[in-house]
């Protein structure tokens, strides 16, 4: 972490670019619109790269990176700098509702969300991306050959024949631009850094009984630094704000990690929530046949784990290689195979995690597991090789599977 310099972003807006039309306009510099945006420049096309936020920016985020993230960042080729600005971690413990635990080694890529979207976003610049700050608040779609987008606050509007919605969980723009097809967001989630002395070298997940159907985690993400946080699915009958304001109780005082934490050192951020658009439910991927979505606005993150860095990256490659051979063969009709890419490729990923969300949201359940998990070096193997995402979660959540650990 010592040897992390930040890149320097140019913050400009969008008055003092000299073009106002580029190939491609992409609305949000998270990890999907700066993944699809490299992705394009790498190919050749002029891309201009918008935020409402000038770099460097925070993200509510847990900061970790699970392999099919760092399989992406290495890809993009920054998975070195990305390395050095946050932690690697080579085990993790899992703590079902009434304390059982289990370890699952792995390679656990951690780096704040504030470092790792500059990292991104510096990478996409230098592969040739136009970027401005511009709070998009409409993508109009004027004929067959333009989409206008139009900067809020300085009232300028920039054009090109694609668009791509990358707004993360901010779902306004979506809603403006007549997208948004469900508005609810799966989950909310939230964290705050501390700094403390206490060592812990691994990340610690914990579930509790008064807390479920949420989840609470404590992730090294530096030098004494760590991130601490939890997460609430969005059941209509949850009062969601107090099961959080539990979770973090818990955490601080109920939590051996956590107290030791606390007691040896202090929050330096407040803290900082956002919701989260699981399961592909959100916007449709391809819309008038002009604007693509990626990343969490059209769901990606997984249910269960909360893990969407790698999936909002994964998709922002998936749109731009459409988008690539749309622009080569002159036939924007070749976008809508997008949508069909994203259930090809994409969508069978998820029905693992939202069993295993299914299954550990149940107390009971997730106690069963827990001890099982303790007992079995077979399940101990799948549920690690589920967490490193080379084995599918239906290996460890299924009857006949619990059955066969007895016997292995
Ligand atoms: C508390 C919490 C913990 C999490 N922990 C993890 C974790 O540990 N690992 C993991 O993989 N995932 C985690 N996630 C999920 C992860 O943060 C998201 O899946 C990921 O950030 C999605 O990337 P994205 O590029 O789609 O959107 P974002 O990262 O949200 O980026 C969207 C960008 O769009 C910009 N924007 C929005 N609206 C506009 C507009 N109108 N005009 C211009 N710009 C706009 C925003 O400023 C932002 O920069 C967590 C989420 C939360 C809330």
């Amino acid at each position: 972490m010592n040897e992390y310099t930040q890149p320097r972003i140019d913050n400009r807006n969008l008055s003092s670019l000299p073009d106002k039309t580029y190939d491609v306009l992409i609305v949000g510099a998270g990890p999907a619109g700066s993944s699809c945006a490299a992705y394009l420049a790498r190919h050749g096309h002029r891309v201009l790269l918008v935020d409402r936020k000038a770099f460097p920016r925070d993200k509510p985020c847990g900061d970790c990176l699970l392999p099919d993230a760092q399989r992406s960042l290495t890809d993009l080729k920054v998975l070195e700098s990305v390395s050095r600005a946050g932690r690697i971690l080579e085990n993790a413990t899992v703590y079902s509702p009434s304390g059982y635990s289990f370890d699952v080694p792995g390679t656990y890529i951690t780096c704040p969300r504030e470092r790792l979207d500059t990292i991104l976003l510096d990478r996409a610049i230098r592969d040739g991306v136009s970027f401005a700050v511009a709070d998009v608040d409409e993508l109009k779609v004027e004929d067959d050959t333009t989409v206008a987008g139009h900067d809020r606050v300085t009232g300028e509007t920039v054009r090109a024949p694609l668009a791509v919605v990358a707004t993360g969980y901010h779902a306004s723009l979506a809603r403006a631009s007549g997208l948004l097809q469900n508005s609810v967001p799966y989950a909310i989630a939230r964290r705050r850094y501390v700094r403390s002395n206490y060592r812990l070298d691994r990340m610690v997940l914990m579930y509790g009984k008064r807390i479920a159907p949420g989840y609470m985690w404590i992730i090294p993400v530096g030098p004494e630094l760590y991130n601490v946080g939890c997460g609430v699915i969005n059941l209509p009958h949850l009062n969601t704000s107090r099961l959080l304001r539990r979770a973090e109780r818990f955490i601080a005082e109920e939590s051996e990690h956590g107290r030791e934490l606390m007691a040896h050192g202090e929050p330096v951020s407040p803290v900082h929530g956002a919701a989260l658009r699981c399961q592909l439910i959100g916007l449709p991927p391809v819309s008038r046949g002009r604007i693509l979505a990626v990343g969490e606005i059209m769901g990606t993150t997984f249910p269960f784990t909360g893990e969407g860095i790698g999936k909002a990256l994964e998709s922002g490659r998936l749109a731009a290689s459409v988008i690539d051979r749309a622009k080569r063969r002159a036939n924007y009709r070749i976008v809508s195979d997008y949508s069909a890419m994203v259930d090809s490729q994409l969508r069978p990923q998820y029905r693992g995690y939202i069993r295993a969300q299914r299954w550990l949201t149940r107390p009971s359940i997730n106690d069963f597991l827990a001890k099982r998990i303790q007992r079995s070096t077979y399940l101990q193997q799948e549920f690690a090789r589920f967490m490193q995402q080379t084995g599918d979660p239906r290996r460890v959540f299924a009857l006949g599977e619990i059955i066969k650990s007895y016997f292995k």
